[in-house]
């Protein structure tokens, strides 16, 4: 039986309740929260982790990760054949570390086209042979021919060698989709995502345009509650978020062109809505240096403010939120940039740490395990210098992370530098 330990922060993040509470201590025995106790009750023979000047907060999550392959070069897809499958996957255990390291216990991670290195990568996690948040994973993406999640752009004649690996997920057609999200499934995906609208970086698509009808999208969700979950609707048009609504999906993912009437719907079936509000700022500072295509950068300036706007009145309206990012498409590691911009665009400092936490977890089903600091939870613990209610940011400097109880990173006061990591080679 593993000794107790006991955290002692200035103040803690109740994410049930969404309030700040001073002067308790959070004991762990093995991997788990075992109680919170008042600081003047704190036995003297028990491990302390002294958190003097810090505020503790359950594992932050991440419902919208690409953790496998290289950060997106702006070649568009067709550079996907240039790198193999091990070296994907590879990419893929660097960026979970950093992950990790920033303070991400666990992640959604929402498609490669690599299919299922995700799924490898879940599984040597869970095994302890590497370090990195607890993912739930998508195997690959449900998308059309020519679709948000294919890969586009190649000559005709080159086209028909793509590997099917890289399209395990293109499909089309009430029936064979039934069959697709059924193989993803049995190969060992959590959910499945499927490709609603064109995508901003998927060249020749138009994230105002559906593509997948009512009834294709309705068949994706009916096979996945079959085997037990659920489907996340990447959506910019509101036509196809309106339709993955009605199809019951449970989250829409980025939901940039929504009109007031998909917000109303989506409020009203309690369906999530995952924004990745950072994104459109990455893009058009880096997407010229990285060569971005000019479709590209006309569709990301599309997007962007749209999808801000769109955000403000969804908090407002009611609408679940989930803190997802994209990354991959700018850098692991970075992810809690996106904190300072759900503030900005209406949720509490507080809210913004629920979606991060607890309202993530919900998303994913995973609330009775992690997203709270209570007895029973995973020990997924991170503590941030000074106060986040007052200043957002602290969460990019998170200078103590803990994952199933097992101390991750300790950069706490008196033992040494609590400066981020830096940036990677590739943003600068
Ligand atoms: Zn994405």
């Amino acid at each position: 039986m593993a000794s107790p330990v006991v955290l002692v922060p200035d103040r803690l993040v109740d994410t049930v309740n969404g309030d700040v509470r001073s002067g308790l201590g959070v004991v762990v025995t093995g991997s788990r929260i075992v109680s919170l106790i008042a600081h003047g009750q704190i036995p003297e023979n028990i491990n302390r982790i002294d958190l003097a000047g810090h505020t503790l907060a359950p594992g932050l999550i991440d419902v919208h990760t690409h953790l496998v392959g290289e950060i997106d070069d702006g070649q568009g897809y067709a550079g996907l054949v240039t790198r193999s499958a091990a070296r994907e996957t590879l990419a893929g255990v660097r960026n979970a570390a950093l992950t990790l390291q920033a303070g991400f216990t666990s992640v959604r991670d929402i498609g490669t086209f690599r299919a299922f290195c995700d799924v490898a990568l879940r599984d040597a996690i869970a095994e302890g042979w590497l370090s990195g948040p607890r993912m739930m994973c998508a195997g690959a993406y449900v998308t059309c021919p020519g679709g948000g999640g294919d890969i586009t752009g190649l000559a005709v004649d080159v086209d028909a060698a793509v590997p099917r690996e890289l399209r395990f997920g293109v499909t089309s057609g009430v029936e064979q989709i039934r069959v697709t999200v059924r193989q993803i499934l049995r190969f060992g995906a959590d959910f499945i995502k499927v490709i609603a609208t064109g995508a901003v970086l998927t060249s020749g698509t138009n994230p105002g345009a559906p593509e997948f009808t009512e009834a294709e999208l309705a068949a994706a969700v009916e096979e996945a509650a079959e085997a037990g979950t659920f489907v996340a609707a990447h959506a910019h048009g509101a036509e196809g978020i309106k339709r993955a609504v009605r199809a019951g999906a449970r989250s829409i993912e980025h939901g940039s062109l929504m009109d007031d009437e998909a917000i109303a719907m989506m409020a009203e079936a309690g369906t999530f809505l995952v924004a990745d509000l950072y994104d459109g700022d990455w893009i058009s500072e880096q997407g010229p240096r990285l060569g971005y295509s000019a479709e590209v950068m006309k569709k990301n300036a599309l997007t962007t403010d749209a999808q801000r706007t769109g955000f403000e009145k969804a908090v407002r309206a009611g609408v679940r939120i989930a803190f997802g990012t994209d990354a991959g498409v700018f850098p692991h590691g970075h992810n809690a940039r996106q904190l300072t911009y759900y503030v900005r665009y209406g949720l509490t400092p507080v809210q913004a740490i629920q979606s991060a936490t607890r309202w993530a977890a919900e998303l994913m089903g995973w609330e009775a395990q992690v997203g709270a600091i209570a007895p029973g939870m995973k020990a997924d613990l991170i503590a941030v210098p000074g106060d986040p209610t007052a200043d957002i940011s602290l969460f990019e400097r998170v200078d103590f992370v803990m994952k199933d109880g097992a101390v991750i990173e300790s950069r706490q006061a008196g033992s040494g530098s609590t400066t981020p990591p830096p940036m990677p080679k590739e943003s600068l």
